[in-house]
């Protein structure tokens, strides 16, 4: 099966699945091949569900149903396939990376954009090599817009992703010790994030840029196709403020307050409202946007529970947004215990940078420092360690924390939100 000749498919299909539970009728899915699933059952499946067209790559399963189809690579086609699509798309296309934030500005630049434009985005966290050509083929004729994230954990992947996407605008959220392991350091970071800069540049397209950030200010530094923001003299310049827990921007005397907390968030409410303004979403529409947008999904969430406040950010960590939230949490008012998880994918940085967390953690001077896993076990400055989430909920269970305000920050793998029904 080529390219050409399997698009008709797409325009037809009702969504593109690599999930042959989740197919309906109409859906293409294509099937990966995995220890865990068998590529026959599935498209078995698929075709039971009343799948339109089924991908395989083995060429023994297209006999199984006639709608199915053999490619030598599944994944290779799906991002051929999304990218001729994309490819036929007249749509501005707008991608962002980085190391911190791309979903919470994914969502708000998707927010602010759907109060003029019938706007397409990147579900949930789907941002790598598969999770982006799905997205690109979620993209019907109705739409007017795309927002794209790119995830990357070493070289070469943004490349890939920008190849396929083909974004006309381009935003790096910041440059973070982030996946220091997969891209071999921090300015392997710097290299790795910044090929969306070397895809954008190379075909004059539109880089979005917080002039606050000496690295993006450096990297497009005599680039002419920017729209700035973050500094008085940039193209939009919003001033910071924040009301009880949560940040707001000022523009031109207007004040918009998000349901986010965190200083951090300041700059991902810059970029989406930058961009709301280039587009033509009037000021009052960028507002009801941003105060309208509740976050749900364990980033930068705050959570009343009893009496206590919980600032619930165990969606992810590294060092860059471990060191912010600390030092937002540490502005709360009222007793405050921190209950932070291991920052994984360190490499050989790894035990530096726990070290470096917890130090400034019992500098900023909180009521109560807890951890959680065994890098931070490690460290040896650790007061009270737990080896994991489960061994925590034990101890909590018998001794229930009692500050006023409770920060819970760790890496996925930690998956410290279980705590929260024990608090
Ligand atoms: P992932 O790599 O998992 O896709 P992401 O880049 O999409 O992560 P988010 O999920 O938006 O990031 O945010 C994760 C956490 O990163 C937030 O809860 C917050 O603690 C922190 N964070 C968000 N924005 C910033 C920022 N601009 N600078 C530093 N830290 C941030
Ligand atoms: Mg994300």
């Amino acid at each position: 099966m080529n390219t050409e000749a399997f698009y008709p498919f797409v325009l037809q299909c009702n969504k593109v699945s690599i999930d042959s539970r989740a197919v309906e009728k109409n859906d293409i899915f294509f099937a990966f091949s995995s220890e865990r699933f068998n590529a026959a059952a599935t498209a078995q499946e698929a075709v039971e569900n009343g799948a339109l067209a089924v991908i395989v790559e083995q060429k023994e399963y297209e006999n199984i149903a006639n709608n199915i189809f053999y490619v030598p690579s599944t994944l290779l086609f799906l991002q051929e396939i999304a990218k001729y699509h994309r490819n036929r798309l007249q749509i501005p296309v707008i991608a962002l990376t980085g190391s911190n934030g791309k979903t919470t500005t994914k969502e708000l630049i998707h927010a602010v954009l759907s109060q003029k434009f019938n706007t397409q985005y990147t579900f949930g966290n789907l941002n790598n090599h598969i999770g982006v050509p799905l997205t690109l083929l979620s993209i019907k004729p109705e739409h007017e817009m795309a927002v794209i994230e790119m995830g990357a954990n070493h070289q070469k992947e943004i490349e890939l992703l920008c190849e396929i996407a083909q974004p006309d605008i381009g935003y790096i959220t910041n440059f973070g010790k982030a996946h220091l392991e997969g891209f071999g350091g921090f300015s392997g970071v710097i290299k790795g994030k910044s090929e969306l800069y070397d895809f954008l540049k190379a075909d004059n397209k539109t880089i979005l840029v917080n002039e606050n950030d000496p690295i993006q200010v450096e990297k497009t530094e005599g680039y002419h196709n920017k729209i700035t923001f973050g500094s008085p003299e940039s193209d939009y310049y919003f001033e910071h403020f924040s009301q009880e827990h949560s940040v707001g921007i000022e523009y031109k005397g207007e004040k918009i307050l998000s349901n986010l907390t965190g200083n951090y968030n300041f700059s991902n409410l810059c970029a989406a409202a930058s961009l709301g303004l280039y587009f033509g979403v009037s000021v009052s529409r960028i507002k009801n946007a941003v105060e309208q947008y509740m976050p749900t999904n364990m980033r930068s969430q705050i959570v009343e529970k009893n009496d206590q406040l919980l600032v619930l950010d165990t969606y992810n960590a590294n060092p860059s947004s471990m060191a912010e939230a600390l030092k937002n949490f540490q502005s709360f008012e009222g007793s405050k215990t921190i209950i932070i998880g291991d920052m994984l994918e360190l490499g050989e940085e790894s035990l530096h940078e726990h070290t470096a967390i917890l130090e400034m953690a019992q500098d900023l001077g909180f009521d109560e420092i807890i951890t959680v896993g065994k890098h931070f076990s490690e460290t040896g400055i650790s007061e009270k360690s737990y080896e994991n989430t489960e061994s925590l909920i034990s101890a909590v269970k018998n001794q229930p924390i009692l500050s006023k305000n409770i920060l819970l920050k760790a890496s996925r793998g930690i998956a410290l939100e279980r705590i929260l029904e024990y608090i």
